[in-house]
């Protein structure tokens, strides 16, 4: 895994072999970008990108009527494996992007979804991401305790996401207007951490 690289393209989630491990590309990603068009030819001349959202889909859980709670239990398990991935795309994130001070999460399964925004110290380490990301969680009780910090920061982001309650689903009104409060809150408000604008001279 490679922070250097991980964030190039925006294309859907595939696992590519890299010869120093595993070369992760999320689903989805939202970038703003601050550009100036240039006059002689029209391109666009980009001053800065960052990331506003990070989405991360997993399959839609059974449709089988019979199954309900069947049904609820993968949607659950679904979102689950949605929320740790995107804790090592965080960690990725943020140490490629040190200046970044907050990012929108989106977990999904199917057309069900949720999101939370997400600040920069609230992520664990890409260490400790990279070294317990795929740990089971017997595992995670044996942290050193060099590592408890990030051991603290994973389990409270993992704690915020079952704290959410409310999962959505796409098309249905309430999702409208979670995506609405979305782009009208946290959206706006990852924005206006970046305060990245055109530098002065290159103002037109
Ligand atoms: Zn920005």
């Amino acid at each position: 895994m490679d922070a250097d690289r991980s964030f190039d393209s925006q294309s859907s989630g595939r696992t590519e072999p890299d010869k120093d491990g595993i070369h992760i590309i999320p689903d989805f990603s939202v970038a703003h970008t601050v550009s100036k068009g240039l006059r002689r030819n029209g391109d666009l001349l980009v001053f800065h990108e960052c990331i506003t959202i990070i989405l991360e889909c997993k399959p839609a859980p059974s449709r089988s009527e019979y199954n309900r709670d069947n049904r609820n239990h993968e949607l659950r398990q679904s979102l689950d494996e949605a929320h740790k991935q995107l804790l090592l795309y965080l960690a990725v994130y943020f140490t490629k992007e040190p200046a970044a001070k907050s990012v929108i999460a989106v977990a999904s399964s199917g057309s069900y979804w949720h999101w939370m925004k997400v600040e920069k110290h609230e992520v664990p380490s890409l260490y400790f991401m990279k070294r317990y990301g795929s740990a089971r969680l017997s595992d995670l009780a044996n942290v050193p305790v060099d590592d408890h910090e990030d051991y603290i920061r994973y389990f409270g982001l993992m704690d915020r996401w079952a704290s959410l309650g409310s999962v959505y689903n796409l098309g249905k009104p309430e999702s409208d207007q979670a995506l609405m409060r979305m782009r009208a809150g946290d959206l706006i408000s990852v924005l206006q951490e970046c305060r990245c604008q055109l530098p002065a001279s290159r103002k037109a």
